[in-house]
């Protein structure tokens, strides 16, 4: 991708966004933008925004827009130059889609909607451990570390993220019908939208994005 260009990730909490954000940087060389792990980020360094931030997403609801938009713009101000971003999270309301289209101006954007089942997403959910020491995730389901410990670092300690569990799972996919679902009629009247299929598996849905993310750059170069 061209300097400024802009591909936002929509989907379900589950559909897969973090995943297929960090495989289409890592091809692209752009930057990924995830406001949850920014958000968790501030917990950990217990900022004050990660302060006011903890309880509100344990209980799976989302940080409010003013939090957000704070992190977002310092975010972007900060990034590289002569890069793409993926956008990872966010926007998650209208407010917040509001905000980057001021932001963002004329820059050329897509939105790829990763469109998945509840029943999948909360198995999918459930089944998440993320390595206490690198970050690594699993799913006890359908990608369990080949032992009892990290495949990567040998950390001991899979956690369940809080908002992991099943309660919680199920109010996050309430609040996204309410409020971050809208966002696809938002999105779909534009030129820029896609929507992939996020029940295949994660190497098909890796394609499909690349495909969709290919076309666009051909389109900015005119080849
Ligand atoms: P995620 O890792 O994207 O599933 O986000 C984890 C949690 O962080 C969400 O359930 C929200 O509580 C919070 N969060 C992440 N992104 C946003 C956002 N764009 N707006 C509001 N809250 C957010």
């Amino acid at each position: 991708m061209s300097y400024g260009s802009v591909v936002i990730l929509l989907g379900a909490p589950g559909a897969g966004k973090g995943t297929q954000a960090s495989l289409l940087a890592k091809a692209c060389g752009c930057d990924h933008v995830s406001t949850g792990d920014l958000l968790r980020e501030a917990v950990r360094n217990q900022t004050s925004l990660g302060m006011r931030s903890k309880a509100i997403m344990d209980a799976g609801q989302l940080v409010p827009d003013e939090l957000v938009l704070e992190l977002v713009a310092d975010k972007l101000r900060s990034g590289k130059e002569n890069t793409g971003i993926i956008l990872d999270g966010f926007p998650r309301t209208t407010a917040q889609a509001e905000f980057l289209d001021k932001v963002l101006g004329t820059v050329a954007t897509m939105t790829i909607q990763i469109a998945i089942d509840e029943s999948e997403v909360v198995r999918r959910l459930s089944g998440r451990r993320t390595c206490g020491d690198c970050g690594e995730i699993y799913n006890v389901h359908s990608s369990p570390p080949s032992g009892a410990n990290c495949n990567v670092c040998g950390g001991k300690d899979l956690i369940q993220r809080p908002d992991d569990r099943e309660e919680v799972i199920r109010r996050r996919l309430e609040v996204y019908e309410e409020q971050t679902a809208p966002l696809v009629e938002y999105y779909s009247s534009r030129p820029g939208f896609h929507e992939v299929d996020g029940s295949a598996d994660v190497d098909e849905v890796a394609r499909a994005v690349r495909e969709i993310v290919g076309s666009l750059e051909k389109q900015e170069t005119g080849s």
